[in-house]
């Protein structure tokens, strides 16, 4: 492993335009639990329950709707970003990283401490409520005092309209404006890193394809092994953590820069 991650070190010092690709892997060892491990949120859940269609089908929809994202969303509030976070923010601070496209909602790399300009969020984000009919953006706090008081589906001040989480649901159209963007930048970049995602959801997992077909070198770091493996030039199996650890002290090294 220890050669595998010397040669990512290496590329990362070497390239002009790294992007990583984050999912909820990158987020699990900040007890955030993914979708599809064992002990994951479909092990509790049912997927159906997330699904847009449902959500606005009925009011006992949207209260069931509610229900879970609230469970869901208090420990994800509390939760600090972990070595792989913070390895990100650090590339951004040696001026290695184009941008992060993530799949994840849960603002921490908003906390680890990357600017708001390299974070792509392509499934929304948690930290917000959004209403579905005026458009207005509402801080989730906000919205989740008032369930804390007793209502069960909130609605928009202004408007009246159904309010949900800022977050991208299945069957619900994905964001213009950090779609296009996510495809400029892995079309542009010549190193894209994959860390933490099973790379089943689409649109997201056709960021790989469309990075390495431009001619940048892929790199998948995931604990289980994804549909494009066999097309990586490099597949480390391994905790994204304690990886990116590793790779950025090559990496400042490399750079001839003190380690922390
Ligand atoms: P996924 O659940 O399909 O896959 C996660 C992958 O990460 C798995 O292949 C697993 O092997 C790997 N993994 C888990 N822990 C790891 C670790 N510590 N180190 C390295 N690899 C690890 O998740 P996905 O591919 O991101 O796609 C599903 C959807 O999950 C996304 O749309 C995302 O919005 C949503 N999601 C987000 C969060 C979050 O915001 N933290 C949490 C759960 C789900």
């Amino acid at each position: 492993m220890m050669k595998q991650i010397e040669q990512v070190a290496r590329w990362i010092t070497q390239a002009k335009r790294v992007v990583v690709f984050g999912g909820a892997g990158l987020s699990t060892e900040s007890g955030i639990p993914d979708f599809r491990s064992p002990g994951g949120v479909w092990d509790k859940y049912d997927p159906e329950d997330f699904y847009y269609q449902k959500f606005i089908s009925s009011e006992a929809s949207r209260e069931k709707y509610w229900q879970m994202a609230t469970e869901m969303y208090e420990p994800m509030k509390k939760a600090q970003p972990n070595p792989a976070h913070l390895a990100i923010a650090e590339l951004e601070k040696l001026g290695k990283l184009d941008c992060v496209i993530t799949q994840n909602i849960d603002g921490l790399h908003h906390k680890a401490g990357n600017s708001e300009e390299k974070i792509i969020e392509l499934h929304g984000t948690a930290m917000h409520v959004t209403c579905l009919n005026c458009k207005k953006r509402y801080d989730r706090d906000q919205i989740q005092k008032r369930i804390r008081s007793g209502i069960k589906v909130p609605y928009c001040d202004d408007c009246g309209g159904p309010l949900k989480p800022a977050t991208i649901s299945f069957g619900q159209s994905m964001p213009e404006r950090e779609t296009e963007e996510a495809y400029h930048r892995s079309s542009s970049c010549d190193l894209f890193i994959v860390i933490g995602s099973s790379l089943v959801v689409q649109p997201a997992a056709s960021m790989p394809l469309v990075a390495k077909r431009n001619g940048a070198k892929l790199v998948i770091i995931n604990r289980d092994p994804t549909p494009y493996d066999d097309l990586a030039d490099m597949v480390i199996h391994g905790q994204a953590g304690l990886t990116m650890a590793a790779i950025l002290d090559l990496v400042r090294e490399g750079l001839g820069i003190a380690g922390r």
